[in-house]
């Protein structure tokens, strides 16, 4: 029996790809008015090498990426792309259609909800209160505070350990195969995939570790399971 239902933030309780590139467009489009010597796409290119190399969660794309054209920061520039970034991502913010009912749904049921996300906690608690969610969750555990990312069983251990639940008890919602799924599945919890399709090496590590996994494409669905 179910008790505790974990989530995972982003791609799974809201739509945050979509949006990340129009933010980041904007952001490169104000820096441009402003001096930055490059063409839109050389721009938007260039960020996107800084992101892949230093990941999302980094703080200082703008920085570097001053610092690669100009050979040192500019801080007005830098300040311009923080602001613009920040201003269309937050306008764009938006959950997916079921989220709200669902995780209604999942209250009623008497499920203790949590989240458990690779990032920065007070960024993550951000995201919950500017989504409206954060009432709903009992525990946020970031890799931030755990101190290592999904799928390292230690952040799945210590939300379970901050829920008061057992893994065999718990389940976790998640876009990301190996992150999401995987960590949580190697610690004893189960499992469903929303927001994404199982490529044919997961369908094959399926079959190999004899795992029926269910996956939904809506985040509406999960209550079929639940
Ligand atoms: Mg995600």
């Amino acid at each position: 029996m179910i008790k505790a239902v974990f989530f995972d933030i982003d791609d799974t309780l809201y739509d945050t790809s979509g949006f990340a590139r129009l933010a980041r467009k904007a952001a490169i489009n104000v820096m441009i008015d402003a001096g930055l010597p490059l063409s839109s796409d050389e721009a938007y290119k260039l960020l996107k090498e800084i992101i892949k190399e230093k990941g999302s969660n980094y703080d200082k794309h703008f920085n570097i990426l001053t610092r690669r054209v100009f050979g040192e920061e500019k801080p007005l520039l830098i300040a311009l792309g923080m602001i613009t970034y920040h201003n269309v991502k937050f306008a764009l913010l938006r959950l997916f259609p079921k989220t709200p009912s669902t995780l209604i749904y999942l209250k009623s049921k008497g499920y203790h909800l949590g989240v458990i996300s690779d990032g920065i906690t007070i960024k993550q608690w951000e995201k919950l209160i500017r989504l409206g969610l954060h009432h709903f969750f009992d525990e946020v555990v970031t890799s931030e505070e755990a101190g290592v990312a999904k799928p390292d069983e230690r952040i799945f251990q210590l939300a379970l350990n901050r829920m008061g639940c057992q893994a065999k008890k718990s389940i976790m919602i998640g876009n990301k195969f190996n992150k999401d799924i995987v960590g949580a599945l190697n610690i004893g919890m189960s499992a469903i995939l929303v927001n994404s399709e199982l490529t044919p090496d997961e369908k094959e590590y399926l079959e190999e570790n004899n795992i029926e996994l269910n996956v939904v494409s809506n985040i509406g669905d999960i209550i079929e399971f639940l």
